[in-house]
């Protein structure tokens, strides 16, 4: 096990600048992942962390050492791409035992001991001989897993390993993931670009977003206190304001919603920090937290398309040129809809 410490990375090709000052700091044994939409950085960050890339400028760190310009192979990471990338020509214990080309197994197992006990921890006992394609993907892909955890490597990295797999396979497949995560305590960097996938499984996540890290954080933290106006929109679905300060009560705010929005129209929200007269803010609310029968802050938005989700509705409205969205048990009969919020649960970005 492993920390790992990224200080002011900076990734720049010919035509693009890919990361731009991303310092990053992962635990020994953690689950930590990388999440953000196409393009802004992600499989750039792991394949820095991997040693398949070197960094422009800033450093990289395992345990405190300095590995910026250690190639991979001198790391002790394994890896898991997006596609499966066995080799179609090996068995499934061939491919296996390919992990083991630069280490001799560890605790003085035989390398076919090892491969049997690799092919036990990812649930697929008696397949060794099977060639890669009798395999579903899902299993492929435990297989490339089990090949990256053979030299028992001090870090994981996963690049999006589940992009190729039906949605309830990859459900599946995550949880078995972090099952042998948590079982083997290997530090773990996991790419995805789907929130809600890095809202389930990591200890922690990095937002990322044009090349740099947005916020970093518990799966609780992120989504209840984003930072930014991009995070509060990505990590989950939310309501975005932005006003000016009008008038403070105690730890409340009086805020006018800008020009568009009926004139001295005021929301009232809760700020733990000191915003003060005439100053801007951004803040947001999260679909479930607009409610027909809340007491402040009402609004009357129009209502535009109903998404019925299994047990609750998704509803998306507008009130003074911004999208709305919300949630209810199931659409209003009319097409316009009164709601409030708590002052409490607007979060101030
Ligand atoms: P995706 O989810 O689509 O894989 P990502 O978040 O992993 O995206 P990266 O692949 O890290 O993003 O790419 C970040 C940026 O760097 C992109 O603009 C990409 O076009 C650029 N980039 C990545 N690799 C190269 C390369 N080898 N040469 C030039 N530009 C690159």
């Amino acid at each position: 096990m492993v920390a790992i410490d990224l200080d002011s990375v900076r990734k720049a090709f010919d035509d693009a600048v890919a990361l731009e000052d991303v310092s990053l700091s992962v635990e020994e044994g953690e689950f930590f992942t990388l999440v953000g939409p196409s393009g802004c950085g992600k499989t750039t960050t792991l394949r820095t962390i991997a040693g398949l890339s070197s960094p422009t400028d800033g450093t990289v760190r395992f345990d405190g050492e300095d590995v910026s310009d250690t190639p991979v192979e001198d790391r002790n990471v394994g890896v898991v791409f997006q596609s499966y990338a066995l080799f179609p020509h090996m068995t499934v214990a061939e491919n296996v035992r390919y992990g083991l080309r630069f280490t001799d197994p560890p605790r003085g197992l035989t390398a076919d001991e090892r491969v049997e006990e690799l092919l036990e921890l990812v649930d697929l006992p008696e397949m060794g001989d099977r060639d890669p394609d009798e395999l579903s993907g899902g299993q492929q892909q435990r297989v490339a897993l089990a090949r990256a955890l053979a030299p028992e490597p001090d870090v994981l990295l996963l690049d999006e390993p589940m992009s190729a797999l039906d949605a309830r396979l990859r459900e599946q497949l995550r949880r078995e993931i972090k099952r042998i995560q948590r079982e083997l305590g290997v530090t773990t960097v996991y790419v995805t670009h789907d929130q809600e996938e890095a809202l389930a499984v990591s200890d922690r996540l990095a937002v990322m977003h044009d090349g740099g890290v947005e916020q970093v954080g518990t799966p609780v933290e992120v989504y209840e206190q984003p930072a930014t106006e991009f995070v509060a929109s990505f990590v989950g679905e939310n309501n975005v304001f932005s006003g000016v300060v009008v008038g403070r009560d105690g730890d409340e705010l009086a805020i006018e919603i800008d020009e568009k929005a009926p004139a001295d129209h005021q929301f009232h929200v809760v700020d733990p920090a000191d915003h003060a007269v005439g100053d801007h803010v951004t803040f947001c609310v999260r679909p479930t937290h607009l409610d027909p029968d809340a007491s402040h802050n009402r609004f009357r938005m129009a209502l535009g398309a109903a998404e019925y989700l299994g047990g609750t509705t998704r509803l998306y409205g507008e009130w003074a040129g911004r999208e709305m969205v919300l949630r209810l048990p199931e659409p209003p009969a009319d097409d316009t809809l009164t709601v409030g919020f708590d002052p409490a649960a607007a979060t101030i970005l």
